[in-house]
C-alpha cells in the first residue's frame, strides 16, 4: 500500500551521555554449530566505548534507526547483504522502463559520510547466537549490546514450487531490472516469429496479485502497450497483447476505500487490461497460466506479485515467530521472551487494540517503528522508562496511470488526475538525495510529454565466473 510521506531520515543531535553497560548473557538459546563465519570477528570494527547497537538490514526501517542513531552514545554497525538503500515503491518503474535502477537506490556509505559513529558493512547475516550475544555473517561474527532485526520480507509463492521457479518477482531491485529484461527480450525474439499464434505466449503478461504492487505494475505494462512498444516494434500487432491482472480476492486494492477500489478498476479496463476478481491461480509451467475453473492463459511473462513472507535467519526461538512467520514483539517493538533484541518493520508483528492483527506491511509503520526504537534506545540504556509505540496512519495511494491514481488520506479522498499530482509529488519528496530527486524529475516529465521512457535496454549481465558468482549474483 501506498503510504504517505515515508521518509523523516534526519538524525538527532547528541543530547547526554549513558556509560556503557558491560556484554551481559541473556536468554540462553541453543548452542550454534561451527563453521567458517563462527570463528573470526568481523574484521576492522574500531574500538568502542560505546555499547553497541547491530542493526540487520538497511531497508526503511533500519536505515531510519542507523540514522536516528548519529551522533548518539552508541557504536551502531548496519549490515546488509547490499551496498545500497532500495526504495521498493518505484521498482515497478524499473520494470516497465521508466525510471534506471540507480535513481531510486542509494549507496549506504555516501548516505552515512557523515555519521562517524555508524559502521556499514555489506555482508548476509546467517545466525545469532543469544547466549554469547553475536550475530554470524558471511564474513565473520560481531557482538552487540543491543541487536536490531530489519531484514524485511521476500516473495511468497504459497509452496508452489513452479511458481517459484518459472515466475518473475519483484521484491529487490536487480528482480525490477530482470524483468525490464526480460519483457524487451520477449519482444525482439517475437518479432522473429512468423505466426500469430506462436508468438503470442511472449506478448502477453500476467499479473498475479491485486495490492498496488499489481495495480501499478498492470497500469504500466498496459501503457507500454498502448503507446510505446507499437513505435518500437510496428510489424507486431499490440491489439494482440493481452495484459492481465488475476486477484483471488473479490476486489483490487483490497485495504483501501470502495472508492479507490472501483476508480482503481476503471483505470484498468480503461487503459485495456484485463482484470480477473475471484480468480485463483493454480498453477504455471513457464508458458501456461492454470486458473481454477477457467481455461488457462499462455504467457511467458507471470509476474508474482501476489504476497510476502518474512525473512529469517537462525537462533530465535521458534515461540517468537507467529504463524505467518512474523517476529512477535511488544510495543516497544522488542522480541517477546529477549531483553535486548528488537525487530522493526515488514517482519514484526506488533498486536496492539488498534491493530489487533498487527500491523500493515508498509514503509511507513517500518519508519515510525524505527524513530520510536531511536528514541527509545538511549533511555533503555539510562535504566529509564521508555515510550510505547504509536501508529499514526498517514494515508494511502496508489497510481495507476498517467493523470489516474486513488488517494485515500484520513481526512479526504480523491481519484484521478490531482491524485496523480499527489502521487507523483510524494514520492519524488520520499526520494533519498537532491541529485535522484533531479533524475526522477527529468524522467517523469520526459515520458510524460513523449509518451516514450528511453531505457528500453536489454542490458544482459556477463557470464560470470564460478569463482566471483558469490559477489556478483544475486542468490534466488
Ligand atoms: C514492489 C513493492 C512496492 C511497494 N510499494 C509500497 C508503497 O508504495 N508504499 C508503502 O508504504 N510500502 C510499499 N511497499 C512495502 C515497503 O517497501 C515495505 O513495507 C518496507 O520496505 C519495509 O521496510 P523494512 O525495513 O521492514 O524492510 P526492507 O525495506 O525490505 O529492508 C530489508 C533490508 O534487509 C536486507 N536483508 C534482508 N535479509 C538480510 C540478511 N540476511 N542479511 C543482511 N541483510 C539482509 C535487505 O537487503 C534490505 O535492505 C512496497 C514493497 C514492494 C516490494
Amino acid at each position: 500500500m501506498k503510504a504517505f510521506d515515508f521518509f523523516h531520515l534526519q538524525g538527532k543531535e547528541f543530547t547526554s551521555f549513558f556509560v556503557q553497560r558491560p556484554l551481559k548473557i541473556v536468554n540462553v538459546g541453543k548452542p550454534f554449530p561451527m563453521n567458517a563465519f563462527s570463528t573470526t570477528p568481523l574484521p576492522n570494527i574500531p574500538p568502542s566505548q560505546f555499547p553497541k547497537v547491530v542493526i540487520i538490514g538497511a531497508g526503511f526501517a533500519g536505515l531510519k534507526l542507523a540514522r536516528m542513531l548519529n551522533k548518539k552514545p552508541f557504536q551502531v554497525i548496519l549490515l546488509d547483504k547490499n551496498n545500497y538503500h532500495q526504495f521498493q515503491p518505484l521498482f515497478y518503474q524499473v520494470a516497465t522502463a521508466g525510471l534506471e535502477p540507480s535513481a531510486i537506490s542509494f549507496p549506504l556509505r555516501k548516505i552515512l559520510h557523515h555519521s562517524k559513529n555508524v559502521i556499514f558493512r555489506m555482508c548476509e547475516v546467517k545466525s545469532i547466537d543469544r547466549s554469547v550475544n553475536r550475530v554470524f555473517t558471511d564474513a565473520g561474527y560481531v557482538e552487540y549490546n543491543y541487536l536490531v532485526l530489519a531484514m524485511g520480507a521476500d516473495t511468497n509463492y504459497f509452496g508452489s514450487r513452479s511458481i517459484a521457479n518459472f515466475s518473475s518477482p519483484m521484491k529487490t531491485v536487480s528482480e525490477a531490472l530482470y524483468i525490464r529484461n526480460k519483457i524487451i527480450s520477449n519482444y525482439e525474439k517475437a518479432i522473429n516469429i512468423q505466426k500469430l499464434e506462436d508468438r503470442r505466449s511472449l506478448m502477453n503478461v500476467v499479473i498475479v496479485g491485486g495490492g498496488p504492487t499489481g495495480v501499478e505494475l498492470a497500469g504500466a505494462m498496459a501503457e507500454l502497450r498502448n503507446n510505446v512498444l507499437p513505435k518500437d516494434y510496428p510489424e507486431l500487432s499490440f491489439k494482440n497483447m493481452k495484459v492481465v491482472l488475476i486477484e483471488a480476492g473479490p476486489s483490487l486494492l483490497g485495504a483501501m476505500s470502495e472508492e479507490a477500489k472501483n476508480h482503481a478498476l476503471k483505470y484498468l479496463q480503461q487503459l485495456g487490461v484485463e482484470v480477473l476478481l475471484k480468480t485463483m491461480v493454480e498453477d504455471y509451467d513457464g508458458h501456461r497460466v492454470y486458473l481454477k475453473g477457467q481455461a488457462p492463459i499462455e504467457t511467458q511473462t507471470l509476474l508474482w506479485a501476489a504476497g510476502i513472507k518474512p525473512n529469517r535467519i537462525e537462533g530465535l526461538e521458534e515461540k517468537s515467530y507467529a504463524k505467518n512467520g512474523r517476529i512477535i514483539v511488544d510495543e516497544f517493538s522488542k522480541i517477546k521472551g529477549t531483553e535486548t533484541i528488537f525487530a522493526l518493520g515488514d517482519l514484526s508483528l506488533m498486536q496492539t487494540e488498534d491493530y489487533p492483527l498487527g500491523h500493515p506491511q508498509v514503509a511507513q509503520v517500518a519508519l515510525q517503528q524505527a524513530k520510536n526504537l531511536g528514541n527509545n534506545l538511549p533511555l533503555i540504556q539510562a535504566n529509564k522508562t521508555p515510550v510505547k509505540f504509536k501508529y499514526k496512519d498517514l494515508g494511502s495511494m496508489a497510481t495507476v496511470g498517467r493523470k489516474l491514481a486513488v488517494v485515500d488520506l484520513p481526512f479526504v479522498k480523491f481519484q484521478g488526475i490531482l491524485a496523480w499530482i499527489t502521487w507523483l509529488f510524494v514520492h519524488l519528496m520520499a526520494i533519498l538525495g537532491v541529485k535522484n530527486k533531479l533524475l526522477i524529475f527529468l524522467d517523469w516529465s520526459w515520458n510524460y510529454l513523449s509518451f516514450d521512457p528511453s531505457l528500453r535496454l536489454l542490458i544482459k549481465p556477463k557470464y560470470v565466473k564460478e569463482s566471483e558468482r558469490k559477489e556478483l549474483i544475486e542468490e534466488k
